[in-house]
This record gives structure tokens, C-alpha cells and sequence, in this order.
């Protein structure tokens, strides 16, 4: 499979300023993360809360504002043939791409549409943005079709936001994502605040989307549920970093990293109501984070040399790697 996108040495600190413009803290969410993204595949990316996960989202599609900032590193797309370095785009770049080649469900993106836009309007002005002389008549047919094959009711066309239900506008969101049959749809959380039963349907429609549109997915979700349900690959975050990447198969069942064994025992899967066992301890702070592997000091088979040396990502087996010394 060709790669559609690749990230390299990426560095995606939160810079906090003191009164003055002076830096006082650093808080490494991204640091030094590479890793490829490949053409008609669902990469799945986990973690804990806060281990950077929406930070590398934000990067990845250019949202980089201040105290967001890349300190190194880059992201590279490869659409029809031609290398976009995403770090360095323009706005005129990135207008270009976004939605197009592009497109972005943020974490809690039930509420990013505009409340007071019907939903309608807010599909036009993707639409104009991308075609030049739009036929509006054709335009709301093409919306019309599109928010029904998402398994909408034709009045959402014309309702505001606050009229749909939480799993509705979820599925509107990613109907805009979706409708310029975008190469890449970066998706943060995309079902974390519904219930079990529309969560699964938001599922559902995504994966379905993902297969027709033969693009790629890039879904980002602490639930390990979800990513046994719709990935194909995995990549398990810990503390700003990578820890494991590998087949979404291969990491549930001879995961290599001791996180990614913690993680997949212990957190909730779908509809599991059973209290599982937490992690012990908590994850490192990022402004101050622990030399060597920074999973060390809540790692059971921690070593000497862990608390000293920062493991390097190893590739154990096809596809398969692992930041872990206990490979070596
Ligand atoms: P969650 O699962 O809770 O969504 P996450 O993995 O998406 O977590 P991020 O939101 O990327 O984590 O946050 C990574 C780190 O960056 C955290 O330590 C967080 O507190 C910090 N952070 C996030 N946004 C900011 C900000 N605007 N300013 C300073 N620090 C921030
Ligand atoms: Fe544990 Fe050491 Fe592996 Fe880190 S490098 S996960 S501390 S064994
Ligand atoms: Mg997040």
C-alpha cells in the first residue's frame, strides 16, 4: 500500500509565556513522533488522556496557533503525485486542501457546527470554497443525496444544529467531511460522548464511508473497543511519544510494549460494563518528563538502563515495532 502521508521527528510543544514574552514552560504533547500513514487504511491512534493525541491531530491537518508550536519534525501528504509539507504551508495552501484532501473531525465535534447556520448553509459554503461556479440547484441536490446516504432524514437539511440530536449532528459533521471525498479524514473522538448504540451506528457509518470513498482514516480514540472494531493498524501513544505501532491484530494479541499490554487490559470495551483494572499510577508530566522511557516509573519490568536511556523503536517483526529495551 502506497503511503499518503508521513511523520517525521515531530516536535509539537505548547510554548506558556510569562508577562513579557519570556518562556516559562514547555510542554512537550508531541515529541520526537514518526511514523507513515498509508493509502486505504484505518490507522488507529490510543493513549491515555493527555499523551498528545489531539495535539498530533491538529498538526497533521495545520492547525498550529500559539502556545501550539513545532519545535522540529514534519508532516509530508503525497496527493496526485505532488509532496505537500504541511508544516510549512501557506493559508492559501491549506484552504486548498482542508475538506478536499483533507478533512477534520475535532474532539467534540457535536458541537463545531455553527448553531446559528442551518445545516444546509453550512454544507454550501464547503461547496463554494471548493467549486468554482457552483450551480446551486445541482449543489443541494448532491447535499441532499450525500446527508441521506448518511443515514440522515432529509429534514436535517434545513434544521439548525440544535434541533438534531447529539448522534445526528455527529453524523452531519462527518456528512461534511466527507463530501468532497476527502484522500484523508483525521477523526478526534468521533464517539466518545454518544451511547453505546449510536456510538456503534457513528462506527458503522465511518468504516462504511472509509471502504467507499477507499481513502484513508486516521481515528484517534482512548477506547480500545473501537480501535479492535475499525482499525488495521495501531499506534499507541504514551507521554508525547510512540511507543508501538503494528497490525491492529498483532497489537491485541502479542502486544510488545508493557503500556500497550496495560491498555489493553484494562480499558473498557464496548458495552463491557465490568470494572477492569486501572493502570497503576499516573502518566509523567510533559513539562518535566522522566529521563530514558518515560514509561518507567510505572513499568513492571522496568531496568537500569530504562531510567537512562530512551529506547529506540525497534521493528520486531513485519510491520511490527516497539520503544521498549526489553527487545534488544
Ligand atoms: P484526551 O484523551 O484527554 O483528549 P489527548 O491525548 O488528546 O488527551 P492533548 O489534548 O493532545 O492530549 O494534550 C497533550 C498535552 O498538552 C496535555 O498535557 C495537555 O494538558 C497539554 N495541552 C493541551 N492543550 C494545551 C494548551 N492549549 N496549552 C497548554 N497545554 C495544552
Ligand atoms: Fe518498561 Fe524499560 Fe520497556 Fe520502558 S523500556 S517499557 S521501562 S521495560
Ligand atoms: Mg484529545
Amino acid at each position: 500500500m502506497a503511503t499518503i502521508a508521513t511523520v517525521e521527528n515531530l516536535r509539537a510543544y505548547y510554548i506558556v509565556k510569562a508577562v513579557g514574552g519570556v518562556t516559562v514552560s514547555e510542554i512537550k504533547a508531541v515529541d520526537n513522533v514518526s511514523f507513515e500513514v498509508r493509502e486505504n487504511e484505518v490507522l488507529g491512534i490510543a493513549g491515555e488522556s493527555g499523551c498528545g493525541k489531539s495535539t498530533l491531530m491538529k498538526v497533521m491537518y495545520g492547525l498550529i496557533a500559539p502556545p501550539l508550536t513545532v519545535k522540529g519534525g514534519s508532516v509530508h501528504y503525497f496527493f496526485e503525485g505532488r509532496k505537500v509539507d504541511l508544516i510549512g504551508a501557506d493559508r492559501k495552501t491549506l484552504n486548498r486542501i482542508w475538506w478536499k484532501y483533507i478533512s477534520y473531525i475535532p474532539q467534540g465535534s457535536m458541537n463545531v457546527l455553527n448553531p446559528t447556520m442551518r445545516v444546509k448553509d453550512q454544507f454550501l459554503d464547503v461547496l463554494r470554497a471548493h467549486i468554482r461556479r457552483l450551480d446551486e440547484e445541482e449543489a443541494e441536490d448532491m447535499i441532499l443525496k450525500h446527508i441521506e446516504s448518511m443515514g440522515l432524514p432529509r429534514e436535517v437539511y434545513t434544521s439548525f444544529p440544535h434541533q438534531l440530536s447529539g448522534g445526528m449532528r455527529q453524523r452531519v459533521v462527518i456528512a461534511l467531511a466527507t463530501i468532497l471525498k476527502p484522500k484523508v479524514i483525521l477523526a478526534d473522538e468521533p464517539t466518545t460522548a454518544l451511547d453505546v448504540v449510536v456510538q456503534r451506528g457513528v462506527l458503522q457509518l465511518l468504516r462504511r464511508v472509509q471502504k467507499e470513498l477507499r481513502n484513508t482514516l486516521v481515528v484517534v480514540t482512548h477506547d480500545m473497543g473501537v480501535h479492535a472494531q475499525i482499525a488495521d493498524r495501531m499506534i499507541i501513544m504514551y507521554a508525547g511519544k510512540v511507543v508501538e505501532i503494528g497490525p491492529v491484530d498483532k497489537v491485541f494479541e502479542e502486544p510488545l510494549h508493557p503500556y500497550t499490554k496495560y491498555l489493553i487490559q484494562s480499558l473498557p470495551k464496548i458495552g463491557d460494563k465490568t470494572l477492569r483494572k486501572g493502570i497503576p499510577g499516573k502518566p509523567p508530566s510533559l513539562e518535566n518528563p522522566p529521563p530514558g522511557c518515560r514509561f518507567y516509573p510505572r513499568c513492571p519490568r522496568v531496568m537500569d538502563v530504562c531510567k537512562v536511556e530512551e529506547p529506540e523503536m525497534v521493528e520486531v517483526e513485519p510491520m511490527h515495532y516497539v520503544a521498549c529495551h526489553l527487545v534488544r
